[in-house]
């Protein structure tokens, strides 16, 4: 096997932040880019490979979002009401849902650099959807959720073959069934990196490396060592190759943590789904317009306290935290047509006539279930109005958990069962970088030669907004990409 000493920039892994570190360090003037990939070719791409990629960014409404959308039509077009998304708007997002925990440099620099870095992206070549799961169509306008609107064309999938295609033609060299077994050196500086390959093992000794080999979500070991109770039944969501080793090594290497270490982006998913790769038709996020009870048939949260984009991601946890991990959203009638379609069609709900028939068939006590509707339905404010397109107050009174907008009585049968569990996206905890995209040690001072963006970077806490996690992957990669050219160029 050949013992590539030439390389410029190493970029470990096959996702979307190590493609945008790749192509950014080789336009940033990195001769030899070695992308190095775990999964064999036909698994290639972490996470995106599961994920439609919705993106959050700063911009300044529709006029703007047409740039990424050249090809819509002009009755569309029209009918778009995107309301700006400012800097101070992500900012303010990044602190609520983070608990005022996300580094605020960081944070700052996400805001900064997220218009940029779309522009970017859509100057490099990769192609523009509207993003389905972002708006809603009410009398013919499309009321979109804050900062969204934009997915890649084709999906995570077809962003990941857009990279590849961008990336073979500017030269970067990608090697697949390549896993990162070693990192070598000190808390001053990388020096090699270990891979086993399909063809055997070799060592490289690159000038600079950037890390983006994603979280440990797919480790069960590892969900249970830093997240907790039962998080090793958590199912995954995305790629089966994130398994935390690159982290663990990076940190044996002396880099600091950062980021919630027992904290992950978990959300409501489909309980019948497979243990792994589970993909976005499980998501079950119209909670908002129904209740959720558990096996014993009491409600546990607020299914009403904001939009989806700000609650989704936490609410994983909340129903992991339920007898054996499984919950039960209800809906009547008024609320089923307010389902995101396109994803519950992929459940096999439970239907009954009473709600005594619907806990018959959950196996759930209905005496319990009727009281917990009866109750929840004599707390519902009647005489605030019902509006599905923004958080309407609507809300219910003297009974906990309260629901905070968006109550409607559960009256209209049939009544409609969906069984959700615990779906893990991706881990917080990570290395901690700063805002040239180096790696720290923990003395604070940068590991030389080591980069990082993605899942890998310790970011997020508790929660995050939606769609932020591919934006950080760009903006990070990008820096990371061109602060490793840099280096190799001395600078
Ligand atoms: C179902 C689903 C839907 C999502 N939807 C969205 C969305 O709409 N918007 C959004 O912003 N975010 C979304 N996310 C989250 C987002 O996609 C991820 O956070 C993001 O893709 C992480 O990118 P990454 O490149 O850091 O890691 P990954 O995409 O996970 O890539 C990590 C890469 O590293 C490789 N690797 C791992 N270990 C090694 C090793 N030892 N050696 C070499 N390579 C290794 C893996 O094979 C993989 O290629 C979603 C995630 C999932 C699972």
């Amino acid at each position: 096997m050949s013992n590539p000493s030439d390389i410029d920039v190493l970029v470990i892994g096959g996702g979307t932040a190590a493609f945008e570190a790749a192509v950014a360090a080789r336009q940033a003037g990195a001769a030899k880019v070695l992308m190095l990939e775990k999964a064999p070719e036909d698994e290639f791409g972490g996470n995106a490979r599961f994920s439609h990629t919705g993106f959050r960014f700063v911009h300044s409404g529709a006029n703007e979002m047409r740039q990424f959308l050249p090809d819509i039509d002009e009755a569309t077009f029209k009918a778009l009401h995107p309301e700006p998304y400012t800097r101070d708007n992500f900012i303010d997002d990044l602190h609520r849902v983070t608990q005022g925990r996300i580094n605020k440099e960081l944070a700052a620099t996400l805001a900064d650099h997220s218009n940029k870095a779309l522009h970017w992206m859509r100057e490099v070549g990769i192609k523009f959807d509207l993003d389905a799961q972002s708006y809603a169509v009410i009398d013919g306008r499309y009321f979109f959720e804050p900062g969204r609107g934009l997915q890649s064309t084709g999906g995570g999938k077809g962003q990941l073959t857009q990279w590849r295609d961008i990336a073979l033609r500017m030269g970067i060299d990608i090697r697949y069934d390549s896993k990162v077994t070693a990192l070598k050196g000190s808390e001053r500086q990388i020096e090699v990196v270990g891979v086993c390959a399909a063809e055997g093992e070799y060592e490289i000794r690159p000038k600079a490396v950037i890390l983006c080999a994603g979280g440990f979500q797919a480790s069960a070991e590892m969900r249970a060592r830093y997240l907790g109770p039962n998080a090793d039944l958590m199912k995954v969501r995305g790629s089966r190759h994130d398994t935390g080793e690159v982290l663990q090594m990076a940190l044996a290497l002396g880099a600091r943590s950062a980021g919630h270490w027992k904290g992950a982006h978990a959300s409501p998913i489909d309980a019948n789904f497979p243990d792994v790769e589970v993909s976005n038709n499980a998501n079950r996020y119209s909670y908002m317009f129904g209740i959720t009870v558990n096996t014993l048939g009491a409600r546990f949260y607020d299914e009403g306290e904001a939009e989806h984009s700000y609650t989704y991601a936490k609410t994983g946890w909340t129903v992991l935290g339920q007898p054996g991990g499984v919950a039960y959203q209800i809906f009547d009638q008024k609320g089923l047509p307010l389902l995101i379609q396109n994803r519950y069609v992929h459940a096999e709900p439970t239907e009954a006539n009473t709600i005594a028939e619907l806990a018959g068939k959950l196996g759930i006590d209905p005496t319990v279930l009727q009281h917990t509707i009866e109750e929840f339905n004599n707390a519902v404010q009647e005489n605030t109005p019902f509006d599905p397109t923004k958080r309407d107050g609507r809300c219910t009174v003297g009974i906990q958990p309260k629901k905070s907008n968006w109550a409607v009585k559960l009256d209209k049968p049939p009544y409609r069962a969906y069984a959700v569990t615990c779906g893990i996206t991706f881990t917080f905890g990570g290395v901690e970088i700063n805002t040239h995209g180096q790696v720290l040690n923990t003395a604070g001072r940068p590991i030389r030669g080591l980069f990082a963006s993605g899942d890998i970077m310790g970011l997020f806490f508790h929660n995050y907004p939606s769609c932020s996690g591919q934006t950080r992957n760009l903006v990070f990669g990008m820096i990371a990409g061109a602060s490793a050219a840099a280096s190799v160029r001395g600078l």
